[in-house]
């Protein structure tokens, strides 16, 4: 049987995607383990080419997060999408005990989805800039302020650690099955991949 940290996400009603995950210690900060868990984060998140990952997604309960937007990503979106959901290169970074700060009152709701929420999305607002500090990992600097996506990305994932799913948040009328047409073209031979 497969031991965290895993090589796929957790899916919703793992009861790890709803516990207050643990600070990182003092002494555990650089040991191997946190950099074992943190390189399969990476690893992770670069294979399922999805923009963050907290580590309860992988099965560990510990306050550890990554994201990305790498370059290239952009091409899968229509310019019009790119620019009206504010979305920004955003090169790898790595925080161990984020702290989330709002720095910007401002609000922008798009649709958003979630790798443990396997083939579905759905509207939910978020704020447009915040600041995030905490132990940086692999270059990252211990405070970056995000606006657009990027901050939205850093909400849905400090959301992670504290037990948050972003259906808790969601405009609930707008959820919806990612694959809605697809299944009614093949007539419902469709299916919902949590393996890549
Ligand atoms: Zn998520």
């Amino acid at each position: 049987m497969s031991v965290p940290p895993y090589r796929h996400f957790t899916q919703i009603g793992d009861p790890v995607l709803r516990q207050k995950a643990e600070e990182v210690s003092p002494e555990e900060i650089d040991s191997l383990e946190i950099d074992l868990i943190i390189d399969r984060m990476v690893k992770v998140l670069r294979h399922y080419d999805c923009v963050g990952v907290a580590a309860p997604q992988i099965g560990i309960p510990k306050r550890i997060i990554v994201m990305e937007f790498r370059e290239g990503k952009q091409e899968q979106f229509k310019p019009e999408i790119y620019e009206e959901r504010k979305m920004s290169t955003l090169p790898l970074a790595v925080f161990v005990n984020p702290e989330l700060e709002i720095i910007s009152s401002q609000l922008n709701k798009h649709p958003e989805g979630c790798m443990s929420v396997r083939g579905y999305s759905a509207q939910v607002e978020r704020y447009d800039k915040v600041r995030v500090r905490g132990v940086g990992k692999l270059g990252t600097p211990s405070e970056m302020d995000l606006e657009g996506w990027s901050a939205r990305i850093a909400q849905h994932e400090v959301d992670h650690l504290n037990g948050t799913i972003y259906v808790d948040r969601m405009d609930i009328s707008t959820f919806n099955c990612n694959s809605w047409e697809q299944i009614n073209a093949a007539e419902g031979r469709s299916a919902i991949w949590f393996h890549k």
